[in-house]
Order: structure tokens, then sequence, then C-alpha cells
């Protein structure tokens, strides 16, 4: 197998996808990034701060957990949870966000701004702008905001500005252009905290690799409990992040085979879903070329998830390398196959994933009954469900629960 985790070369590319596709005058700024972060990367200081707060602050190593009971329920393959979920506020969002406010210290940059979609990035960022005395705005489209209230006021607590954007379809994706007219306006002083494996180069390559930790710790676990490596891993994919962090150091372990899950909405038939392996096409958005639901004219179709953390019309561009070279395969579930996933494991493990999370244990249900016994998976469990409480309560129990 060729050696992937060179990718990318030095333009951001993997393979045909990925690039730079943004104004010019963000270019430098990008520029300034990539060149901090290589000399980052090779000044042992950075990575030492950085592994003592992702000890003390975040909480790492997170445990691998065998889920027993669901293993013995499901009769098939062993099944372990790489616990994300008990990270510092709760997802695994905060180590990229982490690295990246330590960037912006090494840039001198002391004005921090994010986009945040259900709100769980634009917490974790922050919650890393309070740690570090940054100035901080967030934004966020208007019917996010009021879909993720709970979000909302653990941002404002943490002394963030939560900015409402009234754009298009208010959500994520406006969030993300207004953030880089922003950015492009305020460059001198601002550092952009990008939330996922997306976007122009080198967001894609800086944000995997803050989240690379992930499947080095769970490696390393895994090996320790079962004396060899897992038969599978499985991950949601929303941008890509949580999944690329857990499968990157897998990448050369030829036996390990790697699903990712898309969002699979009421169903691919019916148009709403958010699954850009499943009829996406190839494509620029914002900043990145990669697969993305759009029709002919290119123009950005509207995306549906009952978990706002995979509801975009884009996927990031490494992941749409490997799917190209058949490297990690990519499936989705449905809304409600996520929710009955969500129910099973909240009462079989007394665990209550996020929603976007439940995508993925929605798929081990799936292919766990038919694995042999003694094969093993390994789940990322990429945050708690806490904020989902109201969404699932509407759709599991027709409850409102006013937040
Ligand atoms: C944001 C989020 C996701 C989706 O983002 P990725 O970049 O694809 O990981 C998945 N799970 C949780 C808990 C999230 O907060």
């Amino acid at each position: 197998m060729a050696d992937l985790t060179t990718l990318p070369d030095a333009h951001g590319h993997f393979g045909r996808f990925g690039g730079m596709f943004v104004p010019e005058t963000l270019m430098f700024a990008l520029k300034e990034l990539a060149d901090e972060y290589d000399r980052a990367k090779a000044d042992p200081a950075f990575q030492a701060e950085l592994d003592r707060l992702l000890g003390e602050y975040v909480g790492r190593p997170t445990p691998l957990y065998l889920a027993e009971r669901w293993t013995e329920k499901m009769g098939g393959a062993k099944v372990y949870l790489k616990r994300e979920d008990l990270l510092h506020t709760g997802a695994h969002k905060i180590n990229n966000a982490l690295g990246q406010i330590l960037l912006a210290k090494r840039l001198g940059k002391q004005r921090i701004i994010a986009e945040t979609g259900a709100g769980q990035h634009g917490v974790a960022t922050a919650t890393v702008a309070a740690r570090f005395g940054c100035e901080c705005v967030i934004y966020m489209g208007a019917e996010d905001m009021r879909r993720q209230a709970l979000n909302v006021a653990r941002m404002r607590f943490l002394g963030a500005e939560v900015r409402a954007v009234t754009a298009g379809q208010a959500t994520l994706k406006e969030a993300v252009n207004e953030a880089m007219r922003d950015w492009v306006t305020n460059v001198r002083t601002t550092h952009y905290i990008l939330g996922s494996a997306l976007g122009s180069h080198p967001f894609p390559m800086i944000v995997r690799d803050f989240h690379r930790v992930i499947g080095v710790e769970a490696r390393r676990q895994v090996l320790e409990r079962e004396g060899r490596l897992p038969e599978l891993l499985v991950a949601c994919v929303g941008g890509g992040s949580n999944a690329i962090g857990l499968f990157h150091a897998f990448l050369g372990d030829e036996g390990v085979r790697m699903i990712g899950v898309e969002a699979g909405g009421d169903g691919i038939t019916e148009g709403r879903h958010a699954a850009r392996f499943q009829g996406g096409r190839l494509g620029v958005l914002q900043g990145t070329k990669t697969w993305l639901l759009a029709d002919g004219d290119g123009q950005i179709q509207l995306t549906h998830s009952v978990s706002a953390g995979l509801d975009y019309a884009a996927v990031g561009p490494e992941h749409a390398y490997y799917q190209d070279i058949g490297r990690i395969e990519y499936t989705y579930a449905t809304d409600s196959e996520a929710l009955e996933a969500f129910q099973e494991l909240a009462q079989v493990e007394g665990i209550i994933p996020a929603l976007e999370t439940a995508h993925a244990i929605a798929h081990v249900r799936k292919v766990a009954p038919a694995m042999p016994k003694e094969s093993a998976i390994v789940v990322n469990l990429s945050g708690r469900g806490d904020k989902d409480v109201a969404e699932a309560s509407r759709h599991i129990l027709g409850e409102t629960i006013k937040l």
C-alpha cells in the first residue's frame, strides 16, 4: 500500500481533491498559517504544551471501553467505544480548538472567530478562547441558534459574542461565509478556527493532525486489550474530523477495514439527506474541491439530517480521496435508524450519544451481529447527547422540552 500519511502535497491536494480555492485576499493568511504550523510541528515546546493541556485541561487520554452488554445483545463482534464524549465540553471538537488557539498565540493573534452549526465547535472555541484570554466571535445561523439555544447560552457564559447569520438557509454554510468575510477584513489581528477537516488548505491537514491523537490512542489501547488490531473502525462523517482522527493512525494497517457513516436523513431517494457519497458530485465549496450535494448548475442543494453536526453539503477532501482509492468505505444511516441507535446505547450501556454519533452506532448495529465473536470493532463515540435531549424528545417521545 502506498504511504498515505504524507498527504496532502504542499498545495493541499489529496489526489484530485482539496486545494486552495479562495479569494486572493485570503492567500496571505493561509500561507502564514501553513508556515507557522510547519514551525510549530517541529518545535518540541509546542507539542509539550499541547500534550500538557490535552491531559490536564481536556481530559486525554480518553478510555477505550468494551461495551459488553451491547456486544452480547448483538451477538457478534466485540464492540469498543472510543470515549471522546468524556472530553471537556463533551465532544472531540476541543482537540482541534485547543491546537489551533496555540497556533493563534504563536501568530500573535488575540482575536478568535469561528463558525458553528450545532454549537459544539462554537462552545469548544469559546472555551479555549476564555482559557487564553482572547476576544471571541462565533458566527451561527439564526435557525441553528433557535434549535441549539443551550449551546448559544454556553458560548455567551464563556464570554463569546454569538453573531446571528440570517442569509440563505440561516445555517452552517452561511455561518462559514460570514466567518470568511470577517477573516478577510480582520486578518492581521484575527485567527479563524475552522471546525472540521474542511475548507482551504492548510485547514483539512491541521484539523486532521490535531484529531489524530484519537486513533493513536485507540490503536495502542486495542493492542493492549486484544493483543491485535481490530477488524473494523466506524465513525460518523459530517465534515469528517472525528472520522479521520480515528482512522488516520490505522491507514497503513491493511487488515483494518474503515467505514464512514454519513447522514441519510429521510432516505436517499427522498432527496432529503446529507450523504455526499450517495449521488453527490465533484465541485468546489468554501475553498476546497470535493464531493458535494449540488444541482446540475453547481448550486448547492438543501440538506437535511436530524443531527445538525452532519447537516452540511460538502465532505472533507481527504475522505473524498480515500473513497476514490477504495481505502475507506462510506455508507449512511437514516434519521430513524440513528434515533433507534441513540435509544439502544442509552438503555443498554448507560451512555447517551450525540445524534451525530448515533449514525455510527446505527451502522454497527447492522454489521456487528454477522461478524465472528473473536473479531473486534472500534467505534468513535464522538460526543455526548446532552445537547440533543430536546430534539430527541420531540422525535422519540413526541414531547417538547423548552431549554
Ligand atoms: C461536529 C460533530 C460531528 C461532525 O463533525 P466531523 O467533523 O465530521 O467529526 C460528529 N459528532 C459530534 C459529537 C460533533 O459535535
